[in-house]
């Protein structure tokens, strides 16, 4: 690989988990700093993966389309149609902001690409009945994944508690590999195993502290303490913890260990190979 060469990079355009931050009823110190435009103030879900292309320019997937998409998307400098919307679950703060995106597929003319786990795709139309009227906007995910330039992405199912099933995100590349899993807890070893082995970059969903904020049998999304103690993650060369709750002040990730930090809205990470040999 050229070192000169422009990074593919995942964007985090939003980093909260599923009521936002600031929680718009709540006073505590991360919903005043958030309230003040502070690092602390994050959108739902959406993540955007840049991915330069051999030929010029660059390919585009958006992953999850939360109800802030619309304003994330808007804040960018320029003009932007992902070339694919990559849909982990039926849940509000992935899907609201797919309302302007199926707006948009016919504007588009078949330049933006929707995708969802084929057991996800009824739920959309259920969701959206207006938009699934004619053609579908939504088409169910091929099994070997689908391509943005050198990347390859899949979906794979993991446990998100009480609410039953999500799916994450593997990102392959010829010179590195991640997973974005935003909404998982209890993810079980072989799943792991298959998933998650020696990644480049990790993005883990850790919606609270730790215990004290919300107890493990009441939540469906790991806790920072949980995410430090899970092989897999510790085993990731870079990890970034999102979809966070006001639970979480991103302002104390000095907890951290050095190869951790904590999303913020609009941070930027590179997709590179790690120094592993
Ligand atoms: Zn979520
Ligand atoms: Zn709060």
């Amino acid at each position: 690989m050229n070192p000169g060469a422009p990074h593919a990079s995942l964007t985090f355009l939003g980093t909260g988990d599923s009521k936002g931050v600031p929680r718009f009823w709540c006073d505590c110190p991360v919903c005043q700093e958030a309230r003040t435009n502070g690092v602390n103030r994050r959108g739902r879900t959406a993540t955007l993966l840049r991915v330069p292309l051999p030929a010029g320019g660059e390919g585009t997937a958006l992953l999850d389309a939360g109800p802030d998409t619309h304003a994330a998307l808007a804040r960018l400098p320029g003009p932007l149609v992902p070339d694919v919307v990559l849909i982990t679950h039926a849940h509000n703060d992935h899907i609201l902001g797919l309302g302007d995106l199926f707006d948009y597929v016919r504007y588009a003319g078949g330049k933006l690409r929707i995708y969802a786990p084929p057991e996800v795709v009824p739920a959309l139309a259920d969701r959206f009945p207006y938009a699934f009227r004619g053609a579908p906007p939504v088409q169910p995910i091929p099994e070997a994944g689908v391509t943005v330039g050198e990347v390859t992405l899949r979906l794979f199912r993991v446990p998100h508690g009480a609410n039953g099933e999500s799916h994450a995100i593997r990102l392959d590349a010829p010179h590195w590999r991640a997973a974005v899993i935003t909404d998982a807890i209890d993810v079980p070893t072989d799943t792991a195993q298959t998933w998650l082995a020696e990644l480049d970059l990790l993005a883990l969903g850790t919606s609270f502290e730790d215990e004290g904020a919300a107890p493990h049998s009441g939540r469906s999304v790991y806790d920072v303490r949980e995410a430090l103690d899970l092989p897999w993650a510790r085993a990731a060369r870079r990890v970034i913890l999102t979809h966070l709750s006001h639970g979480v002040d991103v302002r104390r990730d000095h907890l951290l260990p050095p190869d951790w930090a904590f999303a913020h809205d609009g941070l930027q990470v590179p997709l590179a190979p790690s120094a592993r040999t």
